[in-house]
């Protein structure tokens, strides 16, 4: 068999795609992808964010399977891969449709100084509301005198989506602005724990303490990933590293999903240590602080948003932040692409998706409940290592559902079902489809666990 090319067998796929939509739309979505890599049934294509990603996978599977089936001559699974080098691809937007943080994904060196923080993630792109004016006032008084000893550590924590990361990062952007700090680092929690494990292994834990240790500040975010599985090394390193700078008089912030004492799985110690300093909530924001988000980002986009529409959104999307922004992007992207204002009723369908799943509130527990109580399985065995045959359909059931009704990501499907693959989660919405093609009983079966979810 000649050898097959990805890139090529995509830029092919790509001029037959082109053709077949809007040029606008291909500019915006299709050309900064890239044909990464193809084997006997998976077919990867590179795309510069998890927004892309999202997008074109909800809006142009089938298109792009229809291209590449044609392409390749054989059925393939279609995956992608979010671009790591991500300076030799350009969104092309017409106009500024959102900032979209880039995912870097490059493995620094160990003793490498690298803090990527996100240019938009300041004070000024902070609003404040009752329910982040706590942490906020925390935070600027870090900034204003890191070090000091009533607010060190900041723990900000609060849910997902709700702005510790902006803050934190804000933190580490007006400090160095102000001059307060010459020297930050800004880590999650899972880097400091990989930098660790990759300096034992390289016998470098000299250097990886002296990175940790010669900084200003030091902002570690997401802490509670210390708690889960087996970090003793990890939590004892970090307990050094945080005595030895608070010692010193430098700054250590820290956020968290929840107050640091209901972290099960971290060190006593530890948890008594972020409690010398200042713990500061962030609470779901209220609807002012909702509209006033809204208005902030489409202002920033240098977009206009109508009043009514701004309050329709806020309305919709009342528990996280991120909610309220992917549905400001989606509402972006959709009257750049169709060029149309966007009215209520614009809005309403643009995000019906998105209002539908809300309402229903259902998650992926849920589906797994129903399914093992059509097929009379206890709830574990979904996730169990079991291949036994009734049992993988019922998880491959599962599995699709989770997928078409709530749309979830391949990668969070995978890890609530045992902690598999992105690639298993693929697979097993591929044999649903295929058996709905041929087989009448599983559409019945499907309906029949759909009406019983709730
Ligand atoms: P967390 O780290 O708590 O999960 P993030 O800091 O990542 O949340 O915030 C999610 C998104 O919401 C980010 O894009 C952030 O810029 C935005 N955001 C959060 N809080 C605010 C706020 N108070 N004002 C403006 N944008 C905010
Ligand atoms: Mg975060």
């Amino acid at each position: 068999m000649p050898q097959e090319d990805p890139a090529q067998i995509w830029m092919q796929c790509l001029s037959i795609i082109k053709d077949m939509i809007h040029h606008r739309t291909f500019d915006t979505w299709f050309k900064p992808t890239k044909g990464y890599n193809l084997t006997q049934d998976t077919f990867t294509i590179q795309v510069p964010s998890q927004f892309f990603l999202d997008w074109l996978e909800e809006h142009h599977n089938d298109r792009i399977k229809q291209v590449l089936v044609r392409q390749l001559g054989r059925e393939v699974f279609i995956d992608f891969r979010i671009s790591k080098d991500q300076q030799t691809i350009t969104p092309v937007h017409t106009r500024p449709v959102f900032y979209m943080p880039s995912v870097s994904q490059q493995r620094p060196q160990i003793g490498e100084m690298e803090n990527k923080l996100y240019d938009d993630y300041t004070f000024d792109h902070f609003v404040v509301g009752e329910c982040n004016e706590y942490a906020h006032a925390a935070s600027l008084a870090v900034v204003k005198s890191p070090g000091q000893s009533t607010f060190n550590p900041l723990v900000i924590y609060g849910g997902v989506g709700l702005g510790k990361t902006h803050l934190t990062q804000a933190i580490a952007h007006e400090s160095i602005k102000q001059g307060t700090i010459d020297r930050f680092r800004y880590v999650s929690s899972e880097k400091f724990y990989n930098e660790f494990i990759e300096s034992i292994q390289e016998k470098k834990t000299k250097e990886f303490a002296q990175t940790y240790r010669n900084v200003d500040m030091l902002l570690v975010d997401d802490i509670q990933f210390f708690c889960k599985g087996q970090k003793t090394a990890t939590q004892e390193e970090f307990f050094h590293t945080f005595d030895v700078l608070r010692q010193n008089g430098k700054q250590i912030v820290l956020t968290s999903d929840r107050i640091p004492k209901e972290l099960s799985g971290l060190e006593e110690r530890l948890i008594s240590r972020f409690e010398w300093g200042l713990l500061a909530d962030i609470r779901p924001p209220d609807f002012e602080t909702r509209v006033a988000i809204l208005q902030k980002k489409a202002e920033k986009d240098g977009v206009s948003i109508a009043p009514d529409v701004i309050a329709f959104v806020a309305d919709q999307f009342t528990s996280n932040i991120r909610e309220l922004e992917g549905a400001v992007l989606s509402l972006l992207a959709y009257s750049s692409l169709s060029q149309c204002d966007i009215s209520i009723d614009v809005a309403r369908e643009v995000l019906n998706n998105k209002i539908q799943r809300k309402k229903r509130d259902i998650n992926i527990e849920d589906i797994k409940r129903a399914v093992a109580k059509y097929y009379t399985l206890p709830l574990e065995v979904l996730s169990a290592k079991t291949r036994r045959k009734e049992i993988v359909l019922a998880r491959q059931v599962a599995m699709y559902l989770s997928r078409k009704i709530l749309g979830e990501p391949l990668k969070e499907i995978g890890s609530k079902f045992g902690g598999r693959d992105h690639t298993t989660v693929i697979h097993a919405c591929q044999v649903i489809e295929n058996m709905l093609i041929r087989d009448h009983k599983i559409q019945s079966t499907l309906d029949q666990i759909k009406r019983s979810i709730k």
